[in-house]
């Protein structure tokens, strides 16, 4: 059993009640050990000029492999209506589901790069990764959960 913590984010229709059935949706495939709370935070990068999001993490333990993982997350953002052309233009979101990390493993393809390569510069991610496992050591940058979030200069939520 592999331990994989999930990025969830929305910032189009009723946000957080998106990200509770996502959740929802995830224990089907997954045992869905962990969730921390729904946080707002403002939108960053390509998104900036769009509405809030609603973020939260999700830790999970699976037997599937993380290309699998994938898989079953992309499946689900495409049952709850994310639209293909909204993919990898930072266009507003009905629900976005990112592998964060599984297990130590560091994989680089062109379809999933893990650990998340923008995880380590977002609060929205680290803080409520924080909240499930602070103690988390990125495999690359060979920090936990809680010196990469003193490095971006915020406390914990
Ligand atoms: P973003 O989450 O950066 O806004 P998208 O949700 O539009 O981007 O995802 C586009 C593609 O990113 C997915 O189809 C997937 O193949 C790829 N991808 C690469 N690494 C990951 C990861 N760790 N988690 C989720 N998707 C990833
Ligand atoms: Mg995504």
């Amino acid at each position: 059993m592999a331990i994989v913590y999930v990025a969830l984010g929305s910032n189009e229709g009723d946000k957080s009640a998106q990200l509770l059935q996502a959740v929802e949706e995830m224990k089907v495939f997954f045992n869905v050990r962990c969730l921390s709370t729904i946080i707002e935070s403002d939108p960053q990068g390509l998104a900036t000029s769009q509405a809030v999001f609603c973020n939260a993490v999700a830790e999970i333990e699976t037997d599937l492999d993380p290309m699998q993982v994938l898989q079953k997350l992309l499946e689900i953002e495409e049952k709850m209506g994310r639209r293909m052309e909204e993919k990898g233009q930072g266009l507003p979101r009905s629900i976005d589901l990112d592998v964060l990390s599984y297990e130590d493993q560091v994989i680089d393809t062109t379809r999933l790069s893990v650990p998340h390569p923008r995880m380590t510069q977002r609060q929205f991610v680290l803080g409520p990764l924080a909240q499930i496992n602070p103690n988390w050591v990125h495999p690359i940058e060979k920090k936990n959960v809680e010196e990469l979030l003193n490095e971006l200069g915020h406390e914990a939520y």
